[in-house]
């Protein structure tokens, strides 16, 4: 695999298991009810553009992504499904989007102005929109106030309404906060449901929480890649009686390995010290790989596949780290991110470390690092 890789570092990325994950997730949600794949931001690091290649000979016909320029290169690379660029769109955007067949969300009556008079100067049939509602993230999206009038603009200008969405803040612990906004979005929708207008806006965590799993869409990211959307001991555990599973883990063998005298110094800035002769490998993984320098001396480790671990001694440099570790043979080969929760350390396990999420570890895995799919 490493010299399929190419690397002495790599990704890999087990497609099989996201779609375990979708099909999972599938049984949460009414018959009825579709999937809009969420790959956006590289599909939070593991490839967008095999990912949405694999789900879409696999059945999934409905993609999403962040920006116009994310679902261009969807639709060059050859996905022929329904890609919605999730993220507000701009007057900027219009010509992308027209020219990828990607369907915009959008929450003013500006840009439907804008979106009509570029189909009418281009003289092409005006695609179709999703209108996103604001119920409580306070970010993109309507106000409630807006949504009848920006129904009725779409209607004047002859614009199809794709759907109605809306967008959870907090699915996985506030369920009192999620129920309101639901209700929200289903009050005000409801006599656009009767016209038939489709409606979506469970993300992973609503689903796997029960919210909004019998609209038309649902809108899964985080959990289709097996990822927790947070760290949380209960959210993790909650993840692993579903079954759901990482598809992802990073595997390493060392560059090089020496015997480094007592009193040797490792890496930059002379942060560590060998006490006595020490074994030190080095591999090719640095932050600018989305390591981050925080797991310098002390903060990671890698993980042998016997599961021993082995410390990160001295700092994270660009493109090198450097391991204490037990063997002097340069073939073994470890782990930096384990596809489990228990052993090791898994990507949510660094996010819980780092104090971050794992939205952000996964989303920072280096672009020049090989992507190997199983
Ligand atoms: N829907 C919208 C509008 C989003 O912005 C996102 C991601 O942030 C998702 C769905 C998917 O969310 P998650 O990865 O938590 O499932």
């Amino acid at each position: 695999e490493f010299e399929l890789a190419g690397r002495s570092s790599y990704l890999r990325i087990d497609l099989d298991t996201i779609l375990h994950n979708i099909n999972t997730l599938r049984e949460f949600c009414s018959k009825t009810t579709d999937v809009i794949a969420v790959i956006k931001a590289n599909a939070y690091g593991h490839g967008s553009l095999e990912i949405a290649r694999y789900l879409e000979a696999n059945g999934i016909s409905h993609f999403a992504v962040a920006t116009a320029w994310e679902g261009a290169q969807l639709r060059q690379y050859g996905v022929k499904g329904y890609i919605q660029i999730l993220g507000s769109c701009i007057k900027e955007d219009i010509h992308t989007a027209c020219k990828f067949n990607l369907t915009p969300t959008i929450c003013t009556a500006d840009f439907l102005q804008a979106w009509s008079d570029w189909h009418l100067n281009q003289n092409k049939i005006t695609g179709s929109v999703v209108i996103k509602f604001d119920t409580g993230m306070g970010r993109n999206g309507c106000q409630p106030t807006e949504l009848n009038s920006l129904i009725q603009k779409c209607d004047d200008l002859k614009i199809a309404v794709h759907s109605v969405m809306t967008h959870f803040s907090q699915a996985w612990d506030d369920f009192i906060f999620t129920q309101q906004q639901l209700d929200t979005f289903l009050t005000a929708t409801k006599d656009l449901r009767c016209r038939g207008i489709k409606v979506h806006a469970a993300n992973s965590a609503a689903i796997i929480q029960g919210y909004g799993t019998d609209l038309d869409f649902v809108r899964p990211g985080i959990c289709m890649y097996g990822l927790p959307p947070d760290p949380s001991t209960a959210t993790v555990e909650k993840i692993k009686s579903l079954n759901l599973k990482p598809a992802l883990s990073w595997l390493a063998k060392p560059t090089l390995v020496k015997l480094l005298p007592p009193g040797s110094y490792v890496g930059y800035d002379k942060t560590y010290q060998c006490k006595e002769e020490e074994i030190i490998g080095t591999f090719s993984i640095g932050y600018a790989d989305g390591y981050r320098r925080l797991l310098s001396s002390g903060g990671g480790y890698l993980t042998s596949m016997d599961g021993t671990r082995f410390p990160i001694v001295g700092r994270v440099s660009m493109d090198a780290i450097t391991v204490k570790l037990d063997s002097l043979d340069s073939q073994k080969v470890y782990y930096v991110m384990k596809n489990d929760y228990t052993s090791g350390h898994s990507l949510t396990k660094l996010a819980a470390e780092l104090k971050t999420i794992p939205y952000e570890i996964a989303t920072s895995l280096g672009q020049r690092l090989p992507r190997l799919y199983v």
